[in-house]
């Protein structure tokens, strides 16, 4: 329950040094139906790794779990290990989903800064010091800890990757991307903050009366997700920021499955386009281009929302992208030409093939072929022809080594043009890659055989993309 650590903090968190005076925290950890093993050692480990000058209180909220251990047995254990009350237990007699779950927490918390955790966590020695000096700084700000890894089969804790920030794919999903260089500039250290478009969820701290303030969180959302993406907009947008803090280090245990039901069939979507309705303005659009079934489907009354936009004054979400997440990739400015890319056949104009990824996984089996032909209701055919002359999909870019019949795949863009460069003829209609050879189909039937070939003016190398903004 509370072993050692590892202290892999990078070496220039081991020389800062904080304010004697900082303000107290609330450490609220929400569950349903998680082993009571991980939650009690995310309590533990909370307890023994925060200086009791600065825990004001943990507050454990009972997502109405019906585990018998998370019953009668957890309040015996909490009395026992903590008998000087600092762990209180707060239970929901039904099911709120995390969303609500997390507003419950922080109404029933008293402390001056919030620090929400999952309950399968393990806070790494002076995790908490970071953030509160940062928030005592700057009290507008949510911070978000380094999250290491915990495996789940060993319970091994490290590293998670080395410093990234947060972006989100249109489907409204989160995604990690590499720092900015002007963020980099900025930054003296790699134990200096680092300031994210976006967070990942589960772990976060914020001021009481800033989280607040700003909204809490959506009250109308259901069971998991898309809650991540909502606060992260609306903190830009409202006149917050968003930090992540290499210096503060908690462990999350990475696992394949929820242990506990589903209360909605998909809860990520009715969140999603909640959040998409209320905060993202016209660029709603590309969210209803990946989410096409949820353009007329139901998502509550968000009029609450809207109010709250207003009343904060919040700025748009033009504004968001233009000034915090300019990297952001917007399929319909910033390319010449995107949508499907039809297979263009002389003999039958409406050839109904077009480039897929087949829906496969991209980081396991990465190459793209063809398919009939969606009438551009299927983000697997969204292709861009970027400005740069990447044939893009969101992030993922088509790639390939440059010899014939080598097969093409999604990479992530790497910006360098190199191998992901391809140029487009209007007259040939042919998508030609840096190397010199041609985008061919080998025949005119579904497959995944797209290859390169030499250039000709055969009908398996005419290519047309859907929607043509300008060519360069
Ligand atoms: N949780 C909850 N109620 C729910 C769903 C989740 O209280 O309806 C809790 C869950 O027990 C966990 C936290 O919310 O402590 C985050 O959920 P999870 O770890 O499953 O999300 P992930 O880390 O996979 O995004
Ligand atoms: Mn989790």
């Amino acid at each position: 329950m509370d072993r050692r650590l590892v202290d892999i903090r990078h070496p220039d968190c081991k020389t800062k040094i904080y304010p004697k005076k900082l303000p107290k925290a609330s450490v609220i950890i929400i569950f349903c139906n998680e082993a009571p093993s991980g939650l009690l050692r995310t309590v533990h480990s909370v307890v023994n790794r925060s200086p009791p000058e600065y825990l004001h209180e943990v507050v454990l909220v009972d997502d109405n779990s019906d585990r018998p251990e998370l019953q009668e047995p957890l309040e015996k254990n909490i009395s026992t290990s903590w008998p000087d009350g600092i762990v209180k237990l707060v239970r929901s007699p039904k099911r709120l989903g995390l969303i609500r779950a997390k507003i419950l927490g922080a109404k029933e918390s008293t402390g001056e800064v919030l620090v929400f955790l999952d309950a399968h966590c393990e806070a790494n020695d002076y995790w908490l010091e970071p953030i509160l000096a940062r928030i005592q700084e700057k009290p507008n700000v949510v911070l978000c800890p380094a999250v290491d890894l915990i495996d789940d089969k060993n319970m091994e804790y490290s590293r998670n990757g080395g410093i990234s920030v947060g972006g989100f794919t249109w489907s409204l999903h989160f995604t990690w991307r590499s720092v900015p260089e002007k963020e980099k500039k900025i930054r003296k250290s790699d134990a200096d903050p680092v300031r994210s478009p976006t967070m990942a969820g589960g772990l976060l701290a914020v001021g009481r009366d800033f989280f607040f303030h700003i909204g809490a969180y959506d009250p109308g959302m259901f069971t998991w997700g898309g809650e991540n993406l909502e606060l992260s907009f609306r903190t830009w947008m409202c006149g917050g920021e968003l930090e992540f803090l290499p210096c503060s280090r908690v462990g999350h245990i990475f696992r394949a499955a929820h242990p506990y039901k589903f209360d909605h069939s998909d809860s990520h979507g009715y969140n999603s386009k909640r959040l998409a309705e209320v905060w993202m303005d016209e660029y709603k659009r590309l969210f209803y281009n990946h989410r096409s079934d949820l353009r007329n489907s139901d998502a509550g009354n968000f009029t609450d929302r809207i109010e709250l936009r207003k009343k904060l004054n919040c700025k748009s979400f033009k504004w968001y992208l233009d000034n915090v997440f300019p990297e952001q990739f917007i399929i319909d400015e910033n390319s010449q030409a995107y949508g499907m890319v039809r297979l263009f056949s002389v003999r039958n104009p409406e050839s109904n093939l077009c480039l897929d990824t087949l829906s496969r996984n991209h980081k396991v089996d990465p190459y793209i072929g063809v398919f009939p032909c969606s009438g551009g209701l299927s983000h697997n055919q969204m292709f861009a022809l970027s400005q740069i002359n990447e044939l893009r999909m969101e992030e993922v870019c088509a790639d390939v080594v440059g010899e014939r019949g080598a097969r093409v795949k999604l990479m992530d863009c790497h910006e360098l043009r190199g191998n992901q460069l391809w140029n487009y003829n209007r007259d040939t209609k042919q998508l030609k890659h840096a190397s010199g050879w041609c985008l061919d189909v080998g025949g005119m039937k579904m497959n995944d055989n797209i290859k390169l070939n030499d250039c000709s003016a055969a009908g398996s190398q005419k290519w047309e993309f859907e929607h043509v903004l300008k060519f360069i």
